[in-house]
């Protein structure tokens, strides 16, 4: 089964989340993606990878993501925060993680850990 996977980046670490998609673009290809709004447009068109859309973060898309999550239908989040800017939408940042952590679900929230992640399930795809 492909990996089911949601990104999503802060605004100043979308450039972050470009280059570390790209790194795995063909890994990423061949799993089924979801993202919030801005994130997944600027993965769409830098990258050509075909992405399901949420509503933007601030509108309710870290809580749509969520929701996915709860039903079972994501198998690891990666959620590029911005640790040194307020966001206005800061609690449904906090419910995504926290029902991450409730379902046991993988969330690399920084660049490092994303790694990690990505370059396991890849290497999970191809055994
Ligand atoms: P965005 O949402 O991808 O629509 O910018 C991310 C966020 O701010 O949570």
């Amino acid at each position: 089964m492909k990996p089911r996977i949601a990104l999503i980046a802060h605004d100043k670490k979308k450039d972050d989340i470009v280059t570390l998609a790209a790194e795995y673009v063909d890994f990423l290809r061949g799993c089924n993606l979801m993202a919030t709004g801005t994130t997944g447009g600027r993965l769409a068109n830098e990258l050509g990878l075909t992405i399901e859309r949420k509503h933007s973060g601030p509108f309710g898309g870290d809580l749509q993501i969520g929701a996915e999550l709860v039903m079972g239908h994501i198998d690891a989040v990666i959620f590029l925060r911005d640790p040194m800017t307020p966001q206005p939408h800061e609690p449904d940042i906090n419910a995504l993680v926290r029902a991450c952590d409730v379902h046991n679900v993988a969330c690399a929230t920084n660049v490092a850990t994303a790694h990690l992640v990505l370059s396991q399930l890849r290497q999970a795809v191809r055994k």
